[in-house]
Parts: structure tokens; C-alpha cells; sequence
């Protein structure tokens, strides 16, 4: 008999009449994550999606850490068969959990039964396994209320099994429920996690990145690649759009006052990715802003930024501490690549003195000297697109 995965829905129980096809999308992207570790038959009942090795090569670690990261699940599990006699639960209980048993203070036994030809009733069982367990762990105490340990016990028409403690996994939704979004995706710490977040929210991701060579190296645009490949065990896998922005730079610093060229830079980057969603079929964009961060995110900044799109900007981090976003880019794991030291293009032609509080009809006339439509079209063409293959650590 061999070990499978229980997967727990979040908050995709709550959406009524929706359900189906948000368990089936989640089914889907389960089925996609796990391929590479092997057959499994996956499938639901009572808000959880069971993954079940189909061969003994199945690589049970592999495919229990890939559903960890699959948004839509809020707690993981993996549990243990046996044959369906009382002796054989208890022992499996025993050996399975022996190490959660010696650690925990307090348990009780929970029973779900579905085959009801089984002679004993759900309560029975677990009293009769919970009496069992605690004559073997006697430094245990059983607390219905609130146990340390569960020892959950399923009794199937295939077999009975006993659950280990469950995880806590990603949560958020699946994703492509959310629609799907243009996210800007510099070297920084910020955009990895924005990115992060809205794919949380079921929303499928396209990437967007504007490089400035000979200003911006090869080194940075490996760092930015990299990125993005650290992100596809959340987002799945990516597609990479490179601008190439070095025109762009180069002609706001030529023709444009120098406290406005950030702002001026960022409303062609806006630009650009509104261009590249409304192709792609996107609803939105998706930056790692943060008020008052920095001199082109105050609100006076952000609205001069968006001004050129009526694309939604989705900004998750707009609220948050600079620690709390470490945090968090620590947590998923792109912390260490996007402290590498290599320069962006907002890095290259940086105002001494930038402009905090600016005014958008006042730099709708700044943007008068330049070749708008021409500039952008000319980058656009020029674009590269990278194709990110899922990823993961030992690859
Ligand atoms: P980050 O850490 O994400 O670079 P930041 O705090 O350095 O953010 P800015 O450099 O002002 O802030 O950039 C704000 C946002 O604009 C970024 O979070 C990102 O979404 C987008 N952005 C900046 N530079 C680029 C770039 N070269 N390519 C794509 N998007 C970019
Ligand atoms: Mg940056």
C-alpha cells in the first residue's frame, strides 16, 4: 500500500455555485505540478483533493512539496493505508505518527467513515484506537477540545488510513481564476513579491521588463531571468517580455528637465506594459510600488505614472514595511538573487534632485518634445520574449 497526499481547499469552499470549476482548475494545476515526479490519479470529495501515486517511482517528497506551493490549498497532509481492521489502523496509528505521538501532549482521534459496512461506528473507533494509543503513550493526555495532535483516521472502501499532521500550504486561489495581468518585473526585492501576491489571488501572470543595455548588463538581465524562475513554483511557468528601454532613457535625458526623468521614465514603462496586456488580453497591471518609498512613489508620482493607462495598477505592496516585503521575498524564496548587485535601468540616469510633488499636465508638456507613439512602437518591435520552464530547486 503506498502513501498520498491530501490537499485541504481554502477559500475556493466559499464560492457556491462556482465550486466545480474552481476545484477543477485546481485539480488541473495539481495534475500539471506534479507531473514530473510521476503518475498520480487525482481527484476530490469533501473539500479536499486527494494526489494518489500511481507507481511505486512516484516521487512522494517532490510532488508533496510542488502542492505546498499550488494556490487554492490551505493545508496539506499526507496519510498512510492499511487494511481495514481495527488492529491494523492502531498499529499503523502507532508506527505512522509514533514520532508526532511522542512529541505531542494532548490528542484525541478523529474518524471519517465512508464505507459503512465497517462494524464499527466512527465514535467507536476512535475511542477504541484513542484508548489504545494512550495505553502506548502514556505521557499523553486526551483533550477533545484543543489537542495538540489529531490522529485522523479515514475509513475508505479501498483501504483505512491514518493522516500525519497537516501544513500549512499557499492558500489564495488558483490560479487563472483571477484572470490574468501584466506584472513589471525589475532586478529589485519589490516585484517579485508583488508579482507573487497577485498570482496568489488566482491571477496568471505576464512578465514585463525593460533593459537598457549597454547601460543595464547581461548580468542584470540574467538576475531579472532568474527571478522569474524563482517565481514559477508560485505562478507557474512564465513568459518573459524584454523591452529594450535604452532609446527611451536616452531621449528623456536629451530632451526632458532632469528632476522629471524618473517620472517621465516610469510613465513609458506604464505605457509600454498597458500596450503589451491590451495584446496579451489582460485586465491589469501589477507593480511593487510603495508609498513614499521613493521619490517617484509618492501619491502626487503615482498618479502622474498611471495617468497613461486605465488599466487597473495593482500595487500590493503599496501599504507595506519595507521588512514586512523582505519578509516575505525571504519567505518565497527570490530574497538572495535580487540583492545581487547589478544595475536597472531606474538606477542608470537617476535625477540629483528628483521631483516629489509633480503635476500631470505640467509633464504632459515636458512629453511634448518627445516622439511618444514612435518611441514606443520602436520597443515594442524590438522586444524579446523569454520562455520560463517551471523550476525548481534541485533542477
Ligand atoms: P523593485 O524592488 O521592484 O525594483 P523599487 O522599490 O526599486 O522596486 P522602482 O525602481 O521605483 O521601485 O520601481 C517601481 C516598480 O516599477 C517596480 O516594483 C517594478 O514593478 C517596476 N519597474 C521598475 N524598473 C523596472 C524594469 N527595469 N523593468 C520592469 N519593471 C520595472
Ligand atoms: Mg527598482
Amino acid at each position: 500500500m503506498h502513501e498520498i497526499i491530501l490537499c485541504k481547499l481554502g477559500e475556493v469552499v466559499l464560492k457556491g455555485l462556482n465550486r466545480h470549476t474552481f476545484e477543477a482548475k485546481l485539480m488541473s494545476n495539481i495534475r500539471r505540478r506534479t507531473s514530473r515526479y510521476g503518475r498520480f490519479k487525482i481527484y476530490s470529495r469533501q473539500s479536499t483533493i486527494y494526489v494518489e501515486p500511481l507507481e511505486g517511482a512516484c516521487d512522494m517528497d517532490g510532488a508533496y512539496a510542488a502542492c505546498r506551493q499550488v494556490f487554492g490549498i490551505i493545508a496539506i497532509a499526507r496519510a498512510m493505508p492499511c487494511e481495514k481492521t481495527k488492529e491494523a489502523i492502531l498499529e499503523n496509528a502507532r508506527t505512522y505518527l509514533s514520532r508526532a505521538l511522542t512529541e505531542a501532549k494532548s490528542f484525541k482521534v478523529e474518524t471519517k467513515r465512508a464505507d459503512k459496512s465497517f462494524p464499527m461506528s466512527s465514535i467507536q473507533l476512535s475511542q477504541w484506537v484513542g484508548g489504545a494509543l494512550h495505553d502506548a503513550f502514556p505521557h499523553l493526555t486526551v483533550d477533545v477540545h484543543h489537542p495538540e495532535l489529531t490522529v485522523h483516521i479515514e475509513v475508505r472502501e479501498d483501504a483505512a488510513y491514518v493522516h500525519a499532521p497537516s501544513e500549512s500550504a499557499a492558500g489564495g486561489l488558483p490560479l487563472g481564476m483571477g484572470g490574468s495581468a501584466v506584472s513589471l518585473l525589475s532586478g529589485g526585492i519589490d516585484s517579485p513579491v508583488s508579482s507573487y501576491m497577485i498570482a496568489k489571488r488566482g491571477v496568471q501572470l505576464e512578465m514585463i521588463h525593460f533593459a537598457s543595455p549597454p547601460y543595464t548588463s547581461q548580468l542584470a538581465r540574467e538576475k531579472v531571468l532568474q527571478l522569474a524562475r524563482e517565481l514559477t513554483p508560485w505562478t507557474g511557468r512564465l513568459n518573459v517580455y524584454v523591452i529594450p528601454f535604452t532609446e527611451i532613457q536616452e531621449e528623456i535625458r536629451r530632451k526632458c528637465p532632469e528632476d522629471h526623468f524618473t517620472l517621465i521614465m516610469r510613465r513609458f514603462m506604464m505605457r509600454l506594459a498597458d500596450q503589451l496586456a491590451r495584446e496579451l488580453h489582460c485586465g491589469a497591471l501589477v507593480t511593487g510600488e510603495n508609498l513614499g518609498q521613493v521619490a517617484s512613489q509618492t501619491m502626487a508620482a503615482l498618479r502622474v505614472s498611471q495617468d497613461v493607462t486605465d488599466l487597473p495598477v495593482l500595487r500590493p505592496l503599496i501599504g507595506m514595511d519595507k521588512e514586512e516585503i523582505v519578509r516575505l521575498a525571504r519567505k518565497i524564496g527570490t530574497f538572495d538573487t535580487s540583492i545581487l548587485p547589478y544595475e536597472d535601468c531606474c538606477t542608470v540616469f537617476t535625477p540629483r534632485h528628483p521631483k516629489t510633488r509633480p503635476d500631470v499636465a505640467e509633464v504632459r508638456e515636458m512629453e511634448a518634445a518627445l516622439d511618444v507613439e514612435g518611441l514606443c512602437a520602436r520597443a515594442m518591435e524590438g522586444r524579446e520574449l523569454v520562455k520560463i520552464k517551471y523550476f525548481d530547486k534541485e533542477s
